[in-house]
């Protein structure tokens, strides 16, 4: 692999700052979704019991999960507006999130070619000293 243009990291970079700044003007995020929902209450001579039945609602449920377990809230006309949005937002600032990891992914490696005391990769390097250290642990320029 050639030296990395440096034009090239420049505008990977700038792209990075552009999604990063998109990122930060995100508003309210959830994480969920929204349904719309028919319901049969408890009184048995109520509407929704009838044939043909008049179902209460429609009602808004959001769902979630939280901490593994499924949640539901009840939510108004008004509240299922404002959890549409943020569910909107949520789904953009994990598209953005996605976006970023890409560009970083191939950002890291040019910019670890810029450096000037990168490790060596391959072969293994030499060995500095009698005990080998782990690859995730080791400190830079620890000589
Ligand atoms: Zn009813």
């Amino acid at each position: 692999m050639d030296r990395a243009p440096a034009v090239e990291v420049e505008s990977y970079e700038r792209r990075y700052r552009d999604l990063a700044g998109e990122l930060a003007a995100v508003g309210y995020i959830a994480s969920g979704s929204l349904a719309r929902r028919y319901n049969r209450c408890g009184k048995p001579r109520c509407a929704c019991h009838a044939d043909p039945a008049r179902l209460h609602g429609p009602y808004w449920l959001f769902t979630a999960k939280v901490n593994g377990k499924t949640v539901n809230r009840r939510l108004s006309e008004d509240e299922a507006a404002l959890y549409e949005q943020w569910i909107a937002n949520d789904r953009k600032a994990r598209s953005l999130l996605a976006e970023m990891r890409a560009l970083a992914d191939k950002l890291r490696p040019l910019i670890l070619e810029q450096h000037p005391d990168q490790a060596p990769r391959s072969p293994e390097p030499k060995r500095r000293r009698s005990s080998p250290q782990p690859r995730a642990a080791s400190s830079r320029g620890g000589s």
